[in-house]
């Protein structure tokens, strides 16, 4: 990788190597909901997936927005059905998961084929466009 970051490589090129690589994963964490009528979660407290394939600041910030939709309303006004708002709120949630759950599952199932990894991976470093847009698939 370091090929790619010329200018890099030569300010790392004497370096002492101090430890070994390590890896951590996977980073999955689930949640049983979202909203539980007093509680309501909202970005990485609500679930998070994998940061691999660069998500998690968008679906926090659209969570923020379906909150600004749904519960702020009811909060501020004091009046209307919280448990409704927070049912709502839990639903469209949802959905914003799905898109890049679908994503990000195939990508992490690619750890189980590391050969099938590399040639994916050479793949997309010569059509970088086509990675692009598959990224963009969970960034829409
Ligand atoms: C290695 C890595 C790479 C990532 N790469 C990307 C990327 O490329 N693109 C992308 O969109 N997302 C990426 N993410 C995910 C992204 O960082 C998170 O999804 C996003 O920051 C979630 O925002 P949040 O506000 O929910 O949580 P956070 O950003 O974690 O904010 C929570 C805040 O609460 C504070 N806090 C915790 N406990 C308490 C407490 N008891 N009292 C008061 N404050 C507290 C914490 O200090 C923190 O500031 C990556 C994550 C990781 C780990």
């Amino acid at each position: 990788m370091l090929n790619e970051f010329p200018e890099l490589q030569d300010r790392l090129k004497n370096a002492d190597v101090l430890d070994e690589s390590v890896a951590k994963g996977p980073l999955y964490q689930k949640t049983l909901g979202v909203a539980n009528g007093k509680i309501l979660l909202i970005g990485d407290a609500a679930g998070f997936f994998d940061p691999i394939t660069g998500e998690g600041i968008g679906i926090a910030a659209r969570q923020a927005l379906l909150l600004e939709k749904y519960v702020e309303p009811v909060l501020k006004e004091n009046s209307g059905n919280l448990v409704k708002a927070m049912f709502d709120y839990s639903r469209a949630s949802a959905q914003i998961y799905r898109r890049y759950q679908i994503m990000t599952s195939l990508v992490l199932l690619l750890r189980l084929w590391p050969k099938l990894t590399d040639g994916v991976i050479q793949v997309l470093h010569s059509f970088p466009a086509l990675f692009q847009k598959l990224l963009s698939v969970n960034m829409r």
